[in-house]
């Protein structure tokens, strides 16, 4: 059995990034930039006034106070979107925020240092020159890298991008991720429940839920029994998809077909089965496709086994598919309330922690019931605790690393 280092190991380094496409600005938010963006023009094109007031002449201004204004005579206004003008000595234009500064002027006096009376204006400060302009390309110049390639955009760079005029923008493609639900005692939602041997589906829709966080595009291929025929029509239908997740039937059981079929099927090659981790671990990873691009994950049937390979395996493989340079979720440090122990430590163990931030850091409360079908557990967490290799307890208040998958627990005050 490998370890949970070697498994992610391979997972990354068996994972190839999609290619590129052209998405409208509407819908690039969150796709990862696959071109460099420069500044088609300076910004802003021109000089203009960063306040409400008037443009004038330095030379003019010059030694102006309270007790000795300056009187100029007002023979024009600059406006954003306006017309240019100009000032020649003695005057002065009134100007807007925006207003392009007028050919002559060379410093903009604030309304609230000025007074009007009959088209003159006082001044009553002197300013240095230059005061309150926007210089043409102060914020970036013609040519400049804006934004490199692999950001993940953001709204700040989705105003960019229209900013330099780019109705379009490349980015990289999103993996289709298809779904397989495995079981006989599996029924979906919104059917019969007839037997007690019965489970209701939550998987599908986690896992669903999941791929969308992800970045990824998620499609519910469907429910396969646990029989030959029904595993084989399903997987037959999962040949359009980059990413292939199953869950259940991948343990050891009679019944666990799905890691032979993948390989009949869709000539699946195995890299591993079964990783030293708990939850999760008859975990199954594969390559697939005419030039092994695709990825078979067959993931375990226990509700949080489900989630927890999903964060920590399936999330990596979509981000590096989709471009995306960061592929793990956050690693912080947390005290451990209540300490946690266990019997073995043969394997590496991911807790559910609700975690709080408080003024002494980080703090991590682990859930009473940790086992890989308790779903509540999941519904109380923010992140993993992660419980190494050889270790046995963790002692209450000691530092305990968490992989956090939820960091809403960090919103909400007012500011
Ligand atoms: P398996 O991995 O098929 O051995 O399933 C392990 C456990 O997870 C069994 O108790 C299953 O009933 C349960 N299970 C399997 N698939 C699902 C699912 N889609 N939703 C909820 N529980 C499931
Ligand atoms: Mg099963």
């Amino acid at each position: 059995m490998i370890s949970y280092e070697e498994a992610v190991k391979i997972i990354v380094d068996n994972t190839k990034r999609l290619g590129i496409e052209k998405v409208f600005l509407d819908k690039a938010l969150g796709r990862v930039l696959a071109e460099d963006i420069y500044a088609d023009a300076d910004n802003p094109p021109a000089d203009n006034s960063g306040m409400d007031g008037f443009a004038v002449r330095y030379e003019d201004i010059k030694g102006a106070t309270e007790e000795e204004p300056v009187v100029l005579e007002i023979i024009g206004e600059s406006k954003a979107g306006g017309e240019p003008v100009s000032v020649k000595p003695g005057t002065a234009a009134y100007i807007y925020t925006g207003g392009l500064i007028p050919d002559g002027a060379d410093t903009v006096v604030q309304k609230e240092l000025t007074k009007v009376e009959d088209n003159k204006v006082f001044i009553f400060q002197e300013l240095p020159k230059g005061a309150n302009i926007r210089p043409q390309g102060g914020d970036y110049k013609k040519g400049d890298l804006l934004i490199k390639k692999g950001k993940r955009l953001r709204p700040a760079e989705i105003g960019i991008l229209s900013s330099v005029n780019k109705p379009t923008v490349y980015v990289y493609q999103v993996p289709r991720v298809g779904i397989i639900t495995t079981g006989d005692e599996i029924i979906d939602v919104g059917e019969p429940f007839e037997r007690k041997s019965q489970i209701r589906t939550s998987n599908t829709y986690s896992l669903y839920s999941q791929v969308i966080e992800a970045g990824g595009e998620p499609v519910i291929i469907g429910f396969a029994k646990d029989e030959p025929e029904d595993i084989e029509r399903k997987l037959s239908y999962a040949k359009s998809c980059d990413i292939l997740l199953t869950t259940g039937g991948v343990s050891v059981g009679e019944y666990d077909l799905v890691k032979d079929f993948v390989v009949k099927v869709l000539g699946v090659e195995i890299l591993f089965w079964k990783v030293k981790q708990k939850p999760g671990k008859p975990v199954a990873f594969g390559v697939w496709g005419a030039e092994k691009e695709k990825l078979f994950f067959g993931i375990p049937g226990n509700p949080v086994a489900a989630m927890v390979v999903f964060e920590n395996m399936v999330k990596p493989a979509i981000r590096k598919m989709r471009g995306d340079e960061k592929l793990f979720n956050p690693v912080i440090k947390a005290k451990l309330k209540g300490g946690y122990k266990r019997k073995k430590g043969e394997r590496l163990e991911f807790i559910r922690v609700a975690l709080e931030l408080t003024d002494e850091g980080f703090i991590a409360t682990p859930f009473g019931k940790q086992g890989s079908n308790i779903l509540t557990g999941m519904v109380y967490a923010h992140g993993f605790g992660i419980v190494d290799v050889g270790v046995t307890e963790i002692k209450d208040g000691e530092e305990i690393k968490v992989s956090v998958f939820d960091t809403s627990f960090m919103e909400g005050e007012k500011i």
